[in-house]
């Protein structure tokens, strides 16, 4: 791959894979905090540096806040709601929302490089998230123009006295604040942004301190959309900081996060103090059940993908394989040689399967889990090594002989590292209970040609999301969340805009 030498925010000259001179030109640029339409530095004058995790090449510096920061953020973004904001149509605010997904999809190759270049996913990929957030951005205009209320009949005791009538109102929840993850950062930033907006909500977002900078760039948009100052606000910062400021504050009135179960815990105690409206997108550990009829063709790149895809950085991965004991070894040696088929290499270049890990830290804490896995007595199938050199790059990793026990089939690794376990049941109930033993509900998948099998397994997994013959497969308009230590409330379509309407109920005596 060609490579380019660019000076960056930071001052240092690196070395990344050849991008466009737009992407480069942004890189250069000051990354600031947005804060009631202004670029401005943190108030502790504090930046971070953010890196490619495929090359460890320093991308840029960006501004950082703290909780004065989230404070001024805060405040400018309940001016705009008490004022201009508030005073837009649903049809104005919709226009907007338009406006933006046409800027998105003017900026795509933008958005695709820097995203790669900030998180590592391969370029496919961010590319259908970018036109994904476009497809968000319109969804939501056309949702927002659809936000209406019912009529219903007036309590008794008001009608027995007078004509009355009684209506409702569904009405913007207020200034909300989006906390985002590093893993599909600009995707996840717009599911809950889209909606917010939608609704008539102000927000102060809060990107992760790993990949603030796609979110950056959508800041500079906003501007150019024309929503008022204040709208959107965007403050970087750590999550020990800036983070938990913005779910402790008392001027915001729901805030809407995505992100470990473990960090989900604190923001639900930062929340207590004002009882703010919460929606929380948390970890998972998802079943993938194999039916001893599956179809191999589809079942085997369709498992491998459900625990690799994003090198499994990815919520909604199934890495908890159960497959039946009649097709055992055909799968795992169809597994085995699609893994070891994958590319692994920099996002930006195409014939790339597998980037890196987000951070050398990650990586460690995967190592970590393979290490256990073997310690634990789980068969290695395939991988199990970090790759030396630049980057942060684990091989994928499969584990067969595994037990329920074991700390790769509990826990939530974040990596390409796939457990598979075996059953040679044909009760239905006893398959669910296995899929079923874990403390999350996110997501799954059931691999059968049978129709009767397949409704009758998908209505016993409790998970937020379960797909069959495929894995994972979410959209704009259908709801996405968890059962369990998974989550609370859903995301995308009706219930994703639902999220940020509260409902008044209004009674007339005529
Ligand atoms: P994380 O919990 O470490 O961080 C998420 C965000 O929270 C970051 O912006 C971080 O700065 C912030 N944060 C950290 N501490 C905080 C605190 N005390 N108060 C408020 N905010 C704080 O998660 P991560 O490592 O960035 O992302 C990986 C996790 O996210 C995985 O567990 C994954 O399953 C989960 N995730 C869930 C979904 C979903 O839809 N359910 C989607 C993507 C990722």
């Amino acid at each position: 791959m060609a490579e380019n030498h660019i000076q960056n925010s930071a001052g240092d000259t690196t070395r990344i894979p050849a991008v466009a001179s737009a992407t480069r030109e942004f890189l250069q640029q000051a990354h600031k905090l947005l804060i009631n339409g202004r670029w401005v530095d943190g108030a502790a004058g504090e930046t971070l540096e953010t890196r490619d995790p495929a090359s460890g090449a320093i991308l840029a510096r960006v501004a950082i806040g703290d909780a004065t920061d989230i404070d001024l953020a805060v405040r400018a973004a309940r001016e705009a709601f008490n004022g201009p904001w508030s005073r837009l149509t649903h049809f104005e605010r919709a226009r907007l929302l338009s406006r933006l997904a046409r800027l998105i999809e003017a900026n795509t190759d933008l958005f695709t490089e820097i995203e790669v270049l900030d998180n590592g996913m391969p370029v496919g990929i961010s590319r259908l998230t970018i036109d994904n957030i476009a497809e968000m951005f319109d969804y939501y205009a056309g949702a927002a123009q659809r936000i209406e209320g019912t009529t219903t009949s007036p309590p008794r005791h008001v009608s027995a006295q007078a004509e009355a009538l009684t209506y409702t109102l569904r009405e913007p929840v207020g200034v909300a604040g989006l906390i985002v993850p590093w893993n599909v950062p600009i995707s996840t930033a717009v599911l809950k942004l889209a909606p917010a907006l939608a609704a008539g909500c102000t927000v102060v977002v809060k990107p992760s301190e790993e990949t603030p900078l796609s979110i950056l760039l959508l800041g500079r948009l906003v501007a150019e959309a024309g929503f008022p100052p204040g709208v959107v606000n965007i403050v970087n910062g750590f999550g020990a900081s800036a983070g938990s400021a913005l779910a402790r504050h008392s001027d915001v009135d729901k805030v809407s996060f995505t992100g470990s179960t473990a960090t989900g815990r604190k923001v639900i105690e930062a929340a207590i103090g004002n009882l703010k409206k919460l929606s929380l997108e948390l970890g998972g550990k998802s079943p993938v059940v194999v039916m001893p009829d599956a179809d191999l063709q589809l079942a085997v790149p369709g498992v491998a993908m459900a625990t690799f895809f994003l090198q499994g950085q990815n919520c909604m991965a199934g890495t908890r394989i159960f497959v039946h004991a009649s097709i055992y070894d055909s799968l795992v040696a169809g597994l085995k040689a699609f893994a070891e088929g994958m590319v692994i290499g920099h996002g930006l270049d195409p014939a790339t399967h597998i980037g890196p890990l987000i951070s050398a830290a990650h990586c460690e804490k995967v190592m970590g889990y393979i290490a256990r896995g073997i310690e634990e007595g789980a068969t290695l199938v395939t991988g199990g090594q970090r790759i030396a050199g630049p980057g942060n790059f684990v091989q994928p990793t499969i584990f067969g002989d595994c037990r329920p026990d074991m700390a790769v089939v509990r826990e939530e690794i974040f990596g390409p590292v796939m457990a598979i376990q075996r059953f040679d049941t044909d009760d239905l109930d006893a398959i669910a209970a296995m899929a079923n033993d874990t403390d999350y509900g996110l997501s799954g998948s059931v691999w059968t040609r049978d129709l009767s099998t397949a409704h009758a397994l998908v209505a016993r997994i409790r998970a937020g999301h379960v797909s069959v013959n495929c894995h994972g497969a979410v959209g704009t308009n259908i709801p996405f969340g968890g059962y369990g230590q998974s989550g609370w409330g859903r995301e995308f379509g009706q219930e994703g805009l639902d999220a940020y309407l509260e409902t008044k109920a209004v009674t007339v005596q005529l």
